[in-house]
């Protein structure tokens, strides 16, 4: 007899999603562009862990990294610049029930969108947020932005840009009610696939600093850090990123770390020199303010239909 035998069955799922039902076109960006490696990576998890591609959503504001919605074949909403959180926060907030990625780089996150950041930081919904970090504003064309380095000679300070960058890490972890802070790079693909999936896992605001390169606008940038030079640390000890041991001997630098202790987390990001790989801070007792939101509370439709008259019925003249 040929076939499967029947009780077998029931341990396959009905469906089974393969990395074609999570790829929509050939992306545009650069040769060379970190951007292109994320992509990948997130392709991979979303096969990986599964996840239906009709409850999924990826949110972006403006920016090269913000065209992320449209390579992937899941719901997506390419936004206002700076505007990711709270469309993604609204949309977590009213359906707790999909899986809510964010896309952002430095300009959109660090700049016009910090308030919404900062804000978003605190509530604490349920998201997975990758901040592609390129130190300059490449959709525009070469402009500085507010992580570029002192003496970042661009269209916009072309004698070199003279304030200290925002360090997106440092700003995070310094919010009250931070829940999950890593940070990775975009040339070491087990680094990266690790950490994203660690972020996934993580129920509360997931933050991810990814060092992205811009072979365009910011050709040479991280070479001090490619190739795992002196200045890259890998954070090992409790509740970090989950690496084979193959993978972690291939650090030549690393450092223990306790993942629960902020205070620790702060003292390692305020290191300027040095670009640690990992989880810098992991909360998963922050409160949510997902959770109550009236989707989890129960409340019926007529419920929330009568509710809402009820306020408005306060305005009637
Ligand atoms: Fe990537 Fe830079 Fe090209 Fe934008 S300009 S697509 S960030 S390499």
């Amino acid at each position: 007899m040929y076939g499967i035998r029947p009780e077998l069955l029931d341990e396959f799922p009905e469906q089974y999603y393969c990395l074609e039902d999570y790829e929509k076109v050939a992306a545009k960006w650069c040769p060379g562009c970190g951007d292109h490696a994320v992509l990948g990576n997130i392709q991979k998890l979303c096969r990986d862990e599964q996840l239906n591609p009709a409850k999924t959503v990826f949110v972006s504001g403006i920016g090269c990294s913000s065209r992320f919605p449209h390579y992937m074949k899941t719901y997506g909403f390419h936004g206002l610049h700076g505007r990711a959180f709270p469309v993604a926060s609204g949309i977590k907030w009213r359906r707790p029930d999909l899986n809510v990625f964010v896309i952002t780089g430095d300009g959109d996150c660090c700049s016009i969108g910090a308030g919404a950041w900062i804000h978003a930081i605190r509530y604490n919904i349920d998201m997975t947020v990758m901040l592609f970090n390129n130190e300059i504003y490449g959709l525009t064309k070469n402009q500085t932005s507010p992580t570029s380095r002192i003496g970042t000679v661009s269209s916009t300070t072309p004698l070199g840009s003279v304030l200290p960058p925002i360090h997106p890490i440092q700003t995070t972890l310094g919010v009250s009610n931070v829940s999950f802070v890593a940070q990775t790079v975009d040339w070491n693909p087990p680094h990266l696939y690790a950490t994203l999936k660690a972020a996934y896992k993580h129920k509360g605001f997931s933050f991810i600093h990814i060092l992205q390169r811009c072979p365009k606008f910011q050709s040479g940038l991280v070479d001090q850090y490619t190739g795992n030079k002196e200045n890259l640390y890998l954070l090992t000890g409790n509740d970090g990123v989950e690496l084979s041991d193959s993978m972690k001997a291939s650090f030549k630098n690393k450092v223990e770390h306790n993942a629960n202790d902020i205070y620790a987390a702060r003292t390692l990001a305020e290191q300027p020199d040095r670009i640690y790989l990992g989880v810098f801070y992991r909360n998963p007792e922050a409160r949510r303010y997902d959770e109550y939101g009236a989707s989890n509370l129960g409340f019926t439709v007529d419920q929330k239909i009568s509710a809402l008259n009820k306020e408005l019925d306060k305005f009637a003249v």
